[in-house]
């Protein structure tokens, strides 16, 4: 199996009916990057900068931060990567940090929140990303966005470090790109005003379930309670894949739902071009992909999202219709 997906690698990932669709990798540490080459990803779609912290004795430095970033430069070569800030607070402690006491740190201080209320630990960041790209295409995105104007509060303090780079001789990055992470629910009812603010959006599908159906997603006694396929999950979807769509906002999902076939197969149909995943995905979905009629999908969840009732799956039909082509 594992030849047959090292075979498919050069092979461009294009359905049956000629849509195109882009693959990237999620990554967070150096030694991830090498997948680019070994899969033929085409970019870092999710690059989680909270790693580097996660796996430090104490808080890695200003010219640290910068390093890694160069060296993930480095390593990616010409392809692109968006790189995610920090997304620290829920499950993702850091234990140099004075721990907060919170009753339900999923919905707590976490992601862009502290780094609004904290601008110093989210300046260094981003001032680390500009000076890192150099004179390259810099993508920047924000975790846990719940608001418009907490993307804008974000994008006003990356503007401010880009002014002070610039003032100060530095070079910039020759493009710079800021988008949102689109994983907190509320957001879905902004789309209009989010879509025409940031660069692309970003859906972190992994959240978005556990915020969308209120289910703890590392509580397996919940987590797998509901499914991504059902109709209240991909209508979230569809939601932004349309808007999306409409406005010229580019929309990527980096979820774990990207990186499983059937998932992606229904993604495919609901629109989305450009899917994020671990490394060990990518040859199954490129498989996937080209046999994929992109069209007939399209069309079966079109049909079958007017008609589904309630909360049902549509999983058993998508699998009759995978198993058919
Ligand atoms: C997500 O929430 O789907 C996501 C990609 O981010 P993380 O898994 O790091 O929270
Ligand atoms: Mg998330």
């Amino acid at each position: 199996r594992q030849e047959q997906y090292l075979k498919l690698r050069d092979v461009p990932a294009v359905t049956k009916d000629g849509v195109a669709v882009n693959l990237q990798l999620n990554a967070g540490l150096l030694v991830d990057l090498p997948h680019l080459a070994e899969t033929g990803a085409s970019g870092v779609g999710l690059f989680r900068t909270e790693l580097q912290f996660m796996i430090a004795e104490r808080m890695p430095s200003a010219s640290e931060q910068q390093a890694l970033y160069s060296a993930v430069f480095a390593a990616a070569e010409e392809r692109p990567v968006t790189f995610r800030t920090l997304d620290i607070g829920g499950d993702k402690i850091l234990p140099y940090m004075q721990a907060v006491e919170e009753e339900n740190p999923a919905l707590g201080w976490r992601a862009i929140r502290i780094g609004l209320d904290r601008p110093g630990l989210l300046r260094a960041q981003v001032r680390a990303l500009l000076k890192a790209a150099g004179g390259r295409p810099l993508k920047i995105m924000f975790p846990m966005v719940a608001t418009c104007d907490e993307f804008v509060r974000a994008r006003s303090l990356v503007e401010r470090e880009r002014a002070h780079l610039s003032h100060h001789g530095h070079p910039l990055p020759s493009d710079l790109k800021l988008g949102v992470m689109l994983e907190v629910p509320s957001l879905l009812f902004q789309l209009k005003e989010i879509c025409a603010l940031a660069d692309f959006v970003s859906i972190g599908s992994n959240d978005l379930m556990q915020f969308l159906f209120a289910i703890d997603r590392e509580n397996r006694r919940v987590a797998d309670r509901f499914d991504p396929l059902s109709a209240p999950m991909l209508r979230a979807l569809k939601m932004v894949a349309d808007e999306a769509l409409a406005s010229g906002c580019q929309a990527t999902i980096c979820g774990e739902i990207g990186g499983r076939p059937l998932e992606a197969m229904a993604l495919i149909g609901l629109g989305f071009r450009s899917l994020s995943m671990s490394p060990a995905a990518i040859g199954p979905v490129k498989a996937m992909l080209l046999e994929l009629h992109a069209g007939g999908v399209a069309d079966l969840i079109a049909q079958e999202l007017e008609h589904a009732g309630g909360g049902e799956t549509l999983r058993p039909k998508l699998l009759r219709f995978a198993e058919s082509h």
